[in-house]
């Protein structure tokens, strides 16, 4: 299929309390285990782009990364028949205008750094943006730290307030957005535990559908009690770059000599599939593509 806006699919697993996977991808290799997932699982999915990943497959030049990412996913959505998504993760103003201008179908405005009414503003202009040329826009309320390769998170926490939330949401005509419950990004081993109660209470207060971000570090538990009481798109990151390396790591370590980079991206390519379906069903999305 070419690539779709993914918010129709989203607005699905709210109703039916599963959850979409955006998966992140830096490589070629890591797009192929994302869709090849998605069909044996016949699921919807996302593939996810951070700014980082911009910045490693551009050479440093962002947008050279935004037009070899959109050009891979959208082949790569092509050699599958189950909807798949192209989304660009925390964007500024400027990358999310050439986002949307290159053909993602998906892309979320963070503009945490702005002052509230800013945010609101800046978020309006991109949303109108980005629905005329249907393409699906997430913002973020509160926020969720990164770790540093140690597991340390430096600064504050800023926990997602319902009632701003709601405040946004009705303001702005956001199509999903992404809260701040505790979860931290690139945490290596699944050991934070979810805000439930402040979940709840920020879906009774917001409609539309509730985006995690950092799932990797959260234990699975809380996950599905977190997809039962609302979130409906689970980002995953960290996961799929342990299984990738774990098995580049492993078909190294067997055989020092091997020098043909196929001989562990291949394998690494495998594991991570392996690793996606396994997070699909875990959200409940197999056989949703249907
Ligand atoms: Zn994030």
């Amino acid at each position: 299929m070419t690539l779709v806006n993914p918010l129709p699919w989203i607005q699905r697993a709210q109703r039916e309390h599963f959850a979409i996977g955006a998966f992140n991808a830096n490589t070629l290799e890591q797009v192929q285990a994302i869709v090849s997932a998605a069909q044996a699982e016949n699921a919807p999915a996302l593939i996810q782009i951070s700014h980082r990943a911009l910045q490693h497959v551009g050479g440093g030049n962002t947008t050279l990364g935004l037009r070899y990412m959109v050009e891979i996913g959208r082949i790569a959505a092509q050699s599958v028949a189950v909807p798949i998504g192209l989304h660009l993760d925390h964007a500024s103003e400027d990358e999310v205008l050439q986002a949307i201008a290159l053909g993602f179908t998906s892309v979320m405005f963070d503009g945490g750094d702005l002052p509230f009414t800013q945010n609101i503003e800046r978020t309006i202009k991109l949303r109108e943006m980005a629905h005329a040329v249907d393409v699906c826009l997430e913002a973020e309320m509160g926020e969720v730290p990164r770790a540093d390769s140690h597991g340390k998170v430096a600064g504050e926490v800023k926990l997602t307030r319902p009632a701003e939330a709601a405040e946004f949401v009705k303001a702005t005509g956001v199509d999903t957005l992404a809260i701040a419950l505790g979860s931290v990004h690139a945490i290596k081993r699944k050991e934070v535990q979810i805000d439930l109660e402040r979940l709840q209470a920020i879906r009774s207060a917001v409609i539309v559908p509730l985006v995690l971000h950092g799932s990797s570090g959260v234990t699975d538990d809380h996950i599905v009690q977190g997809i039962k009481l609302g979130l409906c798109k689970v980002n995953v990151a960290t996961q799929l770059s342990q299984a990738f390396t774990t098995s580049v790591r492993a078909t190294l370590t067997a055989d020092a000599a091997e020098v043909d980079p196929r001989r562990y991206l291949g394998p690494a390519r495998e594991g991570m599939t392996a690793r996606v379906r396994e997070r699909i069903q875990f959200f409940g999305a197999s056989g949703k593509a249907a």
